[in-house]
């Protein structure tokens, strides 16, 4: 039987069905931008198309053997999600709803999804417990965090089972150097920089310099992308030996500033990161930072490498080596047959 990777060329995805390849896993993946990004995935069968499509949907439940979902595909910047709100509702709780659904026509009864910090807003307290109040400040959160209260109500209803994985900040790339972070447009911190380094980049502004921080800039909890896919692994191995559902963070439980970040990134690269201090970024919290303890407790999973260093590192890697990110279709370097 197959595991299901909904969004499997995504950053977090192609990185999670990488890992479940080499575990020898039978792996469908479906993602909309499947075809652009081809390059992306290692292994497995590969749908192109929309999660809002019921009868898409019918034809991979039907033409494959599925077992459990693993579920990635969401619109995710919260910027984006300030202005357009109705869209993320559209992609991501719509999106979800249609999955569900037909799950439930095709009774599959387990799914791990991808959630995320931004549930929590501005936290109450740090490290941030998963029982603290979510209080999501932006449309990308409460569309996630109106998706595991669905999944609450699906399980009661339909026995779904599922796994939500509240992620704080993801980084780093595959250990091959052949697959990595690659967004289009970038907006997050460490890519970056990293494309100052490769001077394609003249500066990273840092918002805001005057939080209540060591250095004044914000912290953040960065988690390695293949810690991540581990955790996928981990939680869809516990829902198989029959694992009650359960909601976790998935962090380092240590936090890093920009400013650190920045002489990481120079010192990894060997190039100077200029900056200038910009304004603060709306809704940016001056401290995210999770305690990732419920799930060493639950599911024996913790980050194993949780150092700055390594996430850049493994970063600098593939942002070296393919500087333009995946090779685009109209370079026709993709490879072939093997998109539906
Ligand atoms: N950040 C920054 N300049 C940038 C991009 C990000 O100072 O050009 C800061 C941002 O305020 C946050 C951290 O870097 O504190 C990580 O931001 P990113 O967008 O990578 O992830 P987020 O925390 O929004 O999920």
């Amino acid at each position: 039987m197959a595991v299901l990777i909904c969004g499997g060329a995504g950053y977090v995805g192609s990185h999670t069905s990488a890992l479940l390849f080499e575990k020898n896993e039978e792996l469908i993946i479906i993602d909309r931008m499947a075809r652009e990004r081809q390059n992306a995935v290692i292994g497995g069968k590969v749908y192109n198309g929309d999660l809002n499509n019921s009868e898409f949907l019918d034809k991979v439940f039907s033409e494959n053997e599925i077992e459990a979902v693993i579920h990635l595909a969401a619109s995710s910047l919260v910027g984006e999600s300030m202005s357009c709100p109705l869209d993320y509702y559209n992609n991501n709780v719509v999106g979800t709803l249609r999955l569900l659904e037909a799950m439930n026509r095709y009774h599959v009864d387990k799914i791990i999804f991808s959630s995320t910090a931004a549930i929590y807003g501005n936290p109450k307290s740090v490290p941030i417990k998963e029982s603290d109040g979510p209080s999501p400040t932006n449309p990308y959160g409460e569309t996630k965090l109106a998706i595991e209260r669905m999944l609450g109500w699906a399980e009661k209803a339909h026995g779904i089972k599922y796994v939500a994985l509240r992620y704080f900040n993801v980084s780093g790339a595959h250990d091959s150097g052949e697959i990595g972070e690659d967004h289009s447009p970038e907006t997050h911190l460490i890519p970056l920089m990293l494309q100052v380094a490769l001077g394609q980049r003249e500066k990273i502004v840092i918002f805001g310099d005057d939080y209540p921080t060591r250095d004044g800039s914000c912290i953040r909890d960065y988690v390695h992308v293949m810690d991540i896919a581990e955790a996928h692994y981990v939680a869809l191995n516990k829902l198989r030996s029959d694992g009650p559902s359960g909601i976790y963070n998935i962090g380092n439980g240590e936090g890093f500033t920009v400013k650190e970040v920045i002489d990481t990134v120079s010192k990894v690269t060997g190039k100077p990161i200029p900056f200038e201090i910009g304004a603060k970024r709306a809704g940016d919290p001056a401290v995210l930072v999770a305690s990732p303890i419920l799930i060493r407790n639950e599911l024996g999973w913790y980050p194993k490498r949780s150092t700055l260093l390594e996430m850049v590192e493994s970063a600098w890697e593939w942002h070296r080596r393919h500087p333009q990110g995946f090779p685009k279709i109209d370079q026709g370097i993709q490879k072939e047959g093997n998109v539906t």
